[in-house]
């Protein structure tokens, strides 16, 4: 059975020492979070996480989730005792607003839990994880009525949230979906259709399930111009939130799937359920997006939570596993063989996995500091940058952590041999696990042309513009220090690969929109590539400064410098394939007619 640490002492490095989250002490939220405090926070977190939760992951994937005859639908054994720990834990609420039920904590720490909580359990994971991206939504474009009604309930895990987009002929074109919503007369809308996919979209979790779906109001222009939000629950509330009468929604069938066998994938039948709508109509999408994005670093961390339960449980099995001699001679000599975590080639894909993790945890833990800036600081030049930077990076977090976090778990199966296959060491299960987080909340092909499409023209180009800025203020910073140079000169080459790419982006896309299709993969990945380098830079220089002051922790801020250095000489390098690529345009991908391949 494969086991699960949370990886508290790192995030607690990140954050107090890498990220200086005490220098936040001015956010609302942030001065209840000493050090202290949050190192308490994160490990009950973690502590439940490995207790509650990682013990009923192979089990609910063994036996998914069960529908019954009447469309009601039942969660794995174990799921409901530990959802109940999990709102009862105040982990739903921790970062919503204390005037509507929650405990106004920074959201950088609720990160740190969903990333514990979807390597423990990442199908049990997404029932409240959709839940906090539903509030999210609801939180910025509800009425205060709504807000008073729905937030507090979903806030206690009381009430679960689902993202209704996907139809059957709607996809990744939202323009074309047909879910009907027809006025009532009574300023409620009757809505009609049918939607697939529907996560957690039913289950005997929570006593009621707000459903955020999209759909087209009675007249409204066609294409994604037309698209309205509504809110529809499962069971209609009375006005003091009272459980009032079942609604016209019922799951129809559970979806077969590959993994997360412990999540609900319904589809959803609408048939004149009551729904309210959530701000404008026709201005759905808008308000969906807050919903996206917050479930796009959602879900970006669910690629390296992957990553993560699979490594520790790949090194622990390369630390016992015997087979063959180390090429210098033996180095267990009382053994028939040495351990294979003395293989270069095992060491590989070791190091390969742990210097992603390890920068990658810090990109999301500050992709989720921004987001606290953003929504809470009252510098409006500071909240703009943060926006900015949260804006640029989600495609690329999403992309990068969930194509990488699925290669390494495959990279840590393949540390398990032919065991790695065989369903009892769970391996497999992370790598089917991991596969989904590539394909759902936009599938990354369509990250990268949000990325090289939206995020880098708008206005202007400011947020890549000052992405520039900042990496070379950082890299000046360091520069000037002689222990520093294995990871600066290597960013700073990196760091330009990157310019000439986006350089190159400016100069050929606008006329030719193939060849930013066509470069726009590569350049999320080059991008990610050169924002890890930049994260080691940051972690190198911390890990210095805390080995100086606090001898004790050397070995481990060694460990870190060594895989920095990993990084740089064996990762890094990819910035210029990828730099090669993007130039290569896309006149000879566009020459083959469909009928030649
Ligand atoms: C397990 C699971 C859970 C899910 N949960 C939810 C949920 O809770 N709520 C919900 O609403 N949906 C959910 N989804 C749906 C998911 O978000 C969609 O499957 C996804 O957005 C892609 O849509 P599609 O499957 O229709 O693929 P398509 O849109 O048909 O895309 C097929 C391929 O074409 C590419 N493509 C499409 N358009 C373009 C373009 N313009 N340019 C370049 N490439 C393009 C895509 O990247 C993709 O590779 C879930 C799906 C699964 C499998």
């Amino acid at each position: 059975m494969p086991s699960y640490r949370a990886p508290v002492d790192d995030t607690l490095f990140l954050l107090n020492d890498v990220l200086q989250l005490q220098r936040y002490g001015n956010l609302k939220g942030f001065a209840d979070v000493s050090p202290d405090v949050t190192g308490q926070i994160l490990a009950e977190a973690g502590k439940l996480c490995e207790e509650a939760f990682a013990p009923l992951n192979q089990s609910g994937d063994a036996t998914g989730c069960k529908r019954g005859a009447d469309g009601s639908v039942t969660a794995p054994a174990g799921f409901k005792a530990a959802y109940q720990a999990y709102a009862g834990g105040g982990w739903i609420s921790l970062p919503v607003p204390e005037e509507y039920g929650g405990q106004g904590l920074p959201y950088t720490l609720s990160m740190a839990m969903n990333e514990f909580a979807s390597s423990a359990n990442m199908a049990f994971a997404m029932y409240p994880g959709l839940t906090q991206g539903a509030l999210a939504a609801l939180l910025t474009h509800g009425s205060e009525e709504q807000k008073k009604l729905y937030a507090p309930k979903m806030a206690e895990g009381r009430w679960s949230g689902t993202m209704n987009l996907t139809e059957p002929q709607c996809g990744t074109d939202l323009g074309l979906l047909t879910t009907k919503a027809v006025p009532r007369g009574d300023g409620t809308y009757s809505i009609t259709g049918q939607k697939i996919f529907i996560s957690a979209g039913e289950h005997d979790l929570a006593e009621n399930i707000v459903h955020f779906v999209l759909a087209r109001a009675e007249g409204a222009p066609a294409g994604v111009k037309g698209i309205s939000l509504f809110i529809v629950p499962k069971i209609v509330p009375g006005a003091d939130g009272s459980l009032g009468a079942r609604n016209g929604v019922s799951c129809g069938s559970i979806e077969e799937k590959m993994g997360i066998h412990g999540n609900a994938t319904c589809v959803m039948n609408y048939d004149g359920a009551q729904g309210f709508l959530i701000g404008e109509e026709n201005r759905g999408l808008n308000a969906m997006f807050v919903m996206m994005n917050e479930a796009r670093l959602g879900v970006a961390v669910q690629g390296l939570a992957q990553s993560e339960v699979a490594y520790q449980n790949a090194l622990a099995y390369a630390k016992e596993r015997l087979q063959g001699r180390a090429l210098t001679g033996p180095k267990y000599p009382d053994k028939k063989a040495d351990p294979i975590i003395v293989h270069p080639d095992i060491r590989r894909m070791l190091l390969e996995i742990k210097a992603f993790n390890e920068a990658a945890r810090g990109l999301a833990l500050a992709a989720a500091l921004d987001s606290d800036v953003a929504h809470r600081s009252g510098d409006p030049a500071a909240r703009q940058a943060a926006e900015d930077r949260l804006g640029l990076m989600t495609p690329v977090l999403k992309g990068m952590l969930t194509d990488v976090g699925f290669e390494n778990a495959v990279k840590a199966q393949q540390v398990f041999g032919g065991h790695g296959y065989i369903r009892e060491w769970g391996m497999e299960q992370f790598v089917r696990d991991a596969r989904i987080a590539m394909i759902y909340e936009g599938a990354n092909g369509i990250q990268a042309l949000d990325l090289v499409g939206r995020k880098l023209p708008r206005e202007g180009g400011r947020a890549i513009m000052a992405f520039f800025k900042e990496s070379a203020e950082l890299l000046g910073a360091h520069g000037a220090n002689e222990a520093m140079k294995p990871y600066v000169v290597p960013a700073q080459s990196a760091l330009g690969d990157l310019q000439k790419a986006s350089m190159w982006l400016m100069q050929n896309a606008m006329a030719k929109p193939d060849n930013a299709g066509a470069a726009s993969y590569d350049y999320m990945h080059l991008l990610g590539r050169v924002a890890l380098a930049l994260m080691w830079v940051r972690i190198a220089a911390a890990a210095m400064e805390k080995k100086a002051r606090e001898p004790e922790t050397a070995a481990l801020m060694d460990a870190k410098l060594v895989t920095a250095r990993f990084y740089m000489e064996r990762m890094l390098p990819e910035t210029a394939l990828r730099l090669a690529r993007i130039v290569a345009g896309a006149d000879t991908m566009m020459s083959l007619a469909p009928e030649m391949f």
